[in-house]
């Protein structure tokens, strides 16, 4: 036996059901309206299923254990009654179905295969495949405690919200799928201070780097002005150079920043040799 209690049904959709109950109850007065199945374990509806089937009586339901909405408590089974008389009557039907629509839920009423005109289930935006997987539908329409149909965000909707953007649907996206992303941030922040520290391993060795050669080159300066063989000199200054000139290509083959600084003092250093040669060979 299914429940007919509105606590056992999925808790976004228990708003909603009691809100759609207490207008409909105001529609179809005298008659009650009222729930005859609301959630139903898995044994339930695989009872229900036998049926007609291997059990005796009609065939009631096509859904076996985990096919039926109500097996999850998003699906409402709706009768009417008065004085302990039920009630399936297309006319009371014709004065409540608008109003299940308008909170977003399916009507049985309209299936062509296997029309069941009591039955109401909402699932916006999943399917019975998700939820099977445990996936169910986050927020979505909620009543006021006027019965006015307002939309609550969830703690869940905010977050999809902020970190993927106004385009993604919120119901349509699992919790696992938004803590993939925070992961994959979290990753990518840690990948990037790695970079960063290494960027600035660079800076300080090219920084050091250029404070040895500019010694270096103040000390061979001293050497030139008191040396008389100006080949030996040039010679001297060729091979230096060439050994700079590997020592930059080494380096600048590091990313970014690092790239552009090596170029820059590469070309300062250049430069000073250059000019030292022209002085030499000037001489
Ligand atoms: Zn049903």
């Amino acid at each position: 036996m299914a429940s007919r209690r509105v606590e056992d049904l999925y808790e976004y959709f228990q708003p909603l059901v009691n809100s759609f109950l207490k207008e409909a109850n105001n529609a179809t007065y005298p008659w009650q309206t009222f729930i005859t199945d609301g959630f139903r374990s898995l044994q339930e509806q695989n009872e229900l299923y036998a049926k007609g089937r291997t059990q005796p009586g009609k065939i009631v339901t096509n859904a076996q254990g985990g096919q039926s909405w109500h097996n999850f408590g998003l699906a409402v089974d709706i009768a009417f009654q008065k004085d302990g008389k039920l009630n399936y009557d297309q006319v009371l039907y014709d004065k409540i179905v608008k109003m299940g629509k308008d909170r977003g839920f399916i009507w049985g009423g309209d299936w062509s295969v296997f029309v069941d005109k009591p039955h109401f289930e909402w699932h916006p935006g999943i399917t019975l495949e998700d939820a099977r997987a445990g996936k169910r539908p986050k927020g979505g329409n909620m009543s006021d405690e006027y019965g006015n149909i307002v939309y609550k965000s969830t703690q869940h909707d905010e977050t999809v919200k902020y970190i993927f953007g106004e385009d993604k649907d919120p119901r349509q996206t699992s919790s696992k799928e938004v803590q993939n992303h925070i992961a994959g941030l979290k990753s990518r922040v840690t990948e990037f201070a790695k970079v960063e520290s290494e960027i600035e391993n660079k800076k300080e060795q090219i920084v050091r780097l250029k404070d040895q050669l500019l010694k270096e080159d103040k000390l061979r300066l001293d050497v030139i002005t008191s040396l008389s063989t100006t080949e030996k000199i040039v010679k001297t200054y060729e091979t230096r150079t060439k050994v700079l000139q590997e020592q930059i290509d080494t380096l600048a083959k590091e990313k970014g920043e690092c790239q552009n600084k090596l170029a820059e003092i590469g070309k300062v250093e250049i430069g000073i040799i250059n000019k030292i040669l022209n002085w030499i060979r000037r001489r």
